[in-house]
């Protein structure tokens, strides 16, 4: 599995259940300590301890926006200095982090530092009792993670920067989640960002693997809060699995394939509280699928609509599509899919992208094209079968359909990707939770 001729060197990216109290970190710590080929370390901010507990990202959010509202926040930010010094002092650690609380609270208070100041904190401070513990150096993610003016992320001037930082270190602990903006602001990925964070080191440093360790035994056929006990995937395709998490499968943010995908870099999903478990590998390329089961995996997320345009001719009305697309381009809207039949279009978009703009928008498209019908509906729930199996297995689209049917749900919308990977059907939300059940017990039911 990893690349021939190099050292081995491994990322490991800690989620923020592997790092919510000092129990965790122990075991993060026999982990690491476990491998010396573990040297450079991502973690997240302390996440949940149990269910029903608070994030401390979370905490932070809530904490900028106390001050905005110009609301005290001494009782929030003394449960968020809480959380670390329980940490440090079940760690019987030697080290006193009031300093860094009190400055944090400060500038957040000060109030022109941002909302992702406030939140990338979470990382920082859980990054500086690791490296502590670890006895491992810090690298500040402000010194080697850049963000374009634009608010892209900067790939290149991160590798180059990252890349020599990491030469100087044999171990460290890098936090996730942030990076710094041109003019010296903290900007933050977007939420599970850390994921992110881990990749980019991991391309840096041109590792032979980035363990990403989680609270799940690997990527599963579907959502575990969904689906009970599903079963966990063993190889799973950078591809297949860039279509499941963008999809909703939030156990890897989609978006950190990339730095990864480009060297080859494999990524194992592997849970911290069961290290023995070989957890889910992925990779560019495998010929191997299970082929009495053809699906990889089950996703979805609920909170589409449908804008649906009906015309007449308006299959050979040439730029036709065109137009419209152009519409949601001047209203800077993301279009998730475009299912098309002769005379009608359909464009779905993620509902809280209409937010303050529906009314104009539905003006616009309809200057735009004078459509025959124009509406707009939401409670529109996605949800995508994936599987590199599907290419050479003839009816899985027939089995996908009859399972919903038969469960009587009623599908809105089909859209099959051309690269065959994948099907995409649109069903009402009250229906998303039956409708991942109903295909995965087609597939997966004993
Ligand atoms: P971390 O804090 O380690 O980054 P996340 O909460 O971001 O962890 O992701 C892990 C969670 O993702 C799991 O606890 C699980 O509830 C959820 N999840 C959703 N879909 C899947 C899936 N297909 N396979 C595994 N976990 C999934
Ligand atoms: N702490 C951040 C969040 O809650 C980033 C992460 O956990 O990956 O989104
Ligand atoms: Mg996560």
């Amino acid at each position: 599995m990893y690349k021939e001729n190099t050292m081995a060197l491994k990322v490991v990216k800690f989620g923020g259940s592997s790092l919510a109290d000092a129990e965790h970190f122990k075991q993060v710590a026999s982990i690491i300590k476990a491998d010396k080929d573990r040297r450079y370390v991502v973690p997240s901010a302390p996440g949940k301890r149990f269910s029903g507990d608070e994030k401390v990202t979370d905490m932070l959010y809530a904490c900028y926006n106390a001050v905005r509202a110009g609301e005290n926040i001494d009782e929030l930010y003394g449960k968020i200095c809480d959380r670390y010094n329980s940490i440090i002092e079940g760690l019987g650690l030697d080290f006193d982090i009031s300093g860094e609380l009190n400055y944090v609270k400060n500038t957040i208070l000060g109030g022109h530092s941002g909302r992702d100041y406030a939140a990338s904190r979470g990382e920082y401070l859980n990054g500086l009792i690791l490296a502590k513990y670890l006895g491992f150096d810090f690298i500040d993610a402000e010194n080697v993670i850049y963000f374009k003016d634009d608010g892209t992320f900067d790939a290149e001037l991160t590798r180059q920067e990252l890349s020599s930082e990491l030469d100087r270190h044999e171990y460290a602990v890098i936090p996730g989640f942030y990076g710094i903006m041109p003019n010296g602001t903290i900007k933050t990925f977007s939420r599970g960002g850390s994921d992110i964070t881990g990749s980019i080191v991991a391309g840096a440093a041109d590792a032979t693997l980035y363990e990403n360790w989680t609270d799940v035994s690997g990527f599963m056929t579907a959502d575990p809060r969904i689906v009970t006990d599903p079963v966990s995937i063993r190889t799973v395709t950078y591809h297949e699995l860039r279509e499941l998490s963008y999809m909703g499968a939030t156990v890897l943010h989609d978006e950190s394939i990339f730095p990864v995908r480009a060297a080859s870099i494999p990524i194992n999903i592997k849970n911290t509280n069961d290290p023995a478990a070989p957890g889910t590998m992925i990779v560019e390329t495998t010929t191997d699928y299970d082929k009495d089961r053809i699906i990889t995996g089950i996703a979805g997320k609920c909170g589409f609509s449908v804008i649906t345009i009906e015309a007449e001719r308006m299959n050979t009305t040439i730029g036709f599509s065109r137009r419209v697309l152009e519409v949601l381009e001047d209203f800077n809207i993301n279009v998730e899919h475009i299912p098309t039949g002769i005379d009608t279009m359909g464009v779905v978009v993620r509902t809280e992208e209409l937010e303050g703009c529906r009314e104009k928008l539905f003006n616009s498209l309809n200057r735009a094209v004078k459509p025959n019908m124009l509406t707009i509906e939401d409670g529109l729930a996605l949800i995508a079968v994936v599987g590199r199996g599907m290419v050479n297995a003839k009816g899985t689209a027939a089995r996908v359909f009859d399972a919903v049917s038969s469960a009587d749900i009623n599908i809105r919308m089909i859209d099959q990707g051309s690269s065959e990977l994948n099907i995409i059907l649109g069903v009402d939300e009250d229906h998303y939770k039956d409708t991942i059940r109903a295909i995965y017990n087609e597939f997966y039911g004993k």
